[in-house]
């Protein structure tokens, strides 16, 4: 069965559709580098942390820092991915100021993750898997900077030979909105794994974001025989540091692609840049330009060869994963959508966790979606520094549950706390804010109501929509204490109107 053809680009000459795949650099979280000690702390003074093997000078040796290839197992493991355990580091020639050994040290034929899957749930409430090719660990380059002096240029070592995972995608998505969900799941299971922090401003996380354009139906006989020849001719966008420039990048480039072959013209690969201020991608080199890196193996380094035990105990160390988070969120009642709202940042699912907890999934979920996240917003804060405890509005949550508060109350009542602090239980008894559910006190309530107002009395005999004015006044009267669902019934017993309406 072929899948309905997504995102097309309408052309003079028929429809168009999109693939896309992508290559991520995630850095590894370690505290040192992939093969030296020193430390990887962002925002150190310039060149304070480099060792003699990160500014390559001649006659140093690389040593293997587990942490990092224990992370990138993990990353795998995640991943659903293979797990090599023989796997080799090779030297990938070139030059650059900014790359003092002259060559990178990186995995070529033989990756330490292989083929692994990560599943993308999107806005429509589908789902779809995208295939990993692979994950290999290598060296950063260091950073020259070009804007400290207007005659010379300087360069940073600090980032030099700390770890990177490559972690490159199948050619499997084919709509600017997978492309932006894929980089956001992956970077949730990195979180998630503790193996990234997926801090894309501080360039922890970057995509080169690969877009081609063919008939409609190609991509589908790509799926079925596996022939790349089915697709068009690929360009690779580099370094692309957001969610939201990756859709753009794609949109703009599949665009920039279907204009050329609908004039007559053929796309050449090559290697583009994506000005996010101008939303245009423009061209970096071509593949005639492309190096030749002279990739072979690291003499200094032995093949990375890992025991299985040691994969397994790492298996068994792993979090929940958002897929398998999501997956209980719905068994617990909550939709699709919401889940997976919920489980997109760790901390915002802790959060829920703790919020839900002894109550109703779903009251928990609306009353975060709503009242939390909705103060988060007006307030320009995140989860990470929300002013009231989850286990705060887990009692307001149980409180509205058992009738103690209505959820007007509830409201004002996180308005408290949000800004003046306080346990919930205990402002409710000292504030007087329990739910007035004894008949007596809204019978009075409706009476003074009736007594100040004769004239809409008669009214709402011809008119039974105005019960609802009632129900306003009598809540006022009580200071919004009332039960709404008693003062109804009262009224409409005191007033005569039908049950029903
Ligand atoms: P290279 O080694 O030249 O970078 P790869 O085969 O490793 O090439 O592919 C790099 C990335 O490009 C992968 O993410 C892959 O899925 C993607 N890709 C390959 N062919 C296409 C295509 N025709 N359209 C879109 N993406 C593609
Ligand atoms: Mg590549």
């Amino acid at each position: 069965m072929n899948a309905p053809a997504k995102q097309t680009i309408k052309g003079e000459t028929g429809d168009w559709e999109i693939v896309i795949g992508m290559e991520v650099h995630a850095q590894v979280t370690s505290k040192s580098k992939l093969f030296s000690g020193a430390s990887t702390e962002f925002g150190a003074e310039p060149n304070s942390q480099v060792s003699f093997v990160d500014a390559g000078l001649p006659g140093m040796l690389p040593v293997i820092n587990e942490k990092c290839v224990e992370q990138a197992v993990r990353t795998g493991l995640g991943l659903k991915a293979q797990i090599n355990l023989r796997s080799l580091f090779d030297r990938k020639n070139y030059f650059y100021p900014d790359l003092p050994q002259g060559y990178q040290i990186s995995q070529f034929k033989d990756p330490i993750v292989g083929e692994g899957e990560v599943m993308l749930d999107l806005k429509d409430g589908s789902t779809i898997k995208v295939g990993i090719e692979r994950l290999h660990l290598e060296q950063d380059a260091g950073k020259s900077l070009h804007d400290q002096s207007p005659d010379s240029s300087y360069v940073d070592l600090n980032r030099s030979g700390i770890a990177l995972m490559e972690i490159v995608t199948k050619p499997h998505m084919r709509t600017s909105e997978e492309a932006a969900a894929f980089l956001k799941k992956l970077r949730a299971i990195v979180r998630y794994l503790g193996t990234c922090d997926g801090n894309m401003d501080e360039g922890s996380m970057r995509a080169d974001v690969n877009v081609s354009v063919c008939r409609v139906g190609g991509y589908d006989k790509f799926r079925a025989d596996g022939s790349f020849k089915h697709l068009g001719t690929r360009c690779e966008i580099k370094n692309v540091n957001s969610m939201r420039f990756v859709a753009m990048a794609v949109e703009y480039e599949a665009r920039r692609q279907v204009e050329i072959l609908e004039g007559g013209g053929t796309i050449k690969q090559e290697t583009r840049l994506f000005d996010s201020k101008l939303n245009e991608t423009r061209s970096m080199r071509s593949k005639e330009e492309a190096h030749d890196y002279r990739y072979f193996p690291d003499p200094d380094l032995l093949p990375l060869v890992l025991e299985e035990a040691w994969v397994e105990s790492i298996r068994k160390s792993l979090p929940e994963l958002p897929d398998e988070k999501r997956a209980r969120f719905v068994a617990a009642g909550l939709s699709p959508y919401d889940a997976s709202v919920l489980v997109a940042e760790r901390e915002l699912a802790d959060y829920y966790e703790a919020l839900a907890k002894g109550v109703d999934a779903k009251a928990a979920a609306n009353w975060l979606n709503n009242e939390v996240l909705g103060r988060l917003n007006r307030d320009g804060l995140s989860i990470t520094d929300v002013p009231v405890s989850a286990a705060a509005n887990n009692a307001i949550v149980a409180m509205i549950a058992d009738n103690t508060i209505s959820g007007k109350i509830a409201k004002d009542l996180l308005d408290i706390i949000w800004t003046e602090g306080g346990d919930p239980r205990a402002l409710v008894e000292s504030r007087g804010l329990r739910q007035v559910t004894d008949t007596g006190a809204i019978d009075a309530a409706i009476e003074a109501v009736i007594a100040a107002n004769p004239d809409k009395v008669e009214e709402v005999k011809a008119k039974p929509k105005l019960a609802a004015w009632f129900v306003g006044q009598v809540m006022k009267q009580t200071g919004g204490k009332a039960n709404p669902g008693a003062v109804n019934a009262a009224l409409k017993k005191r007033l005569n109107l039908p049950e029903e309406g």
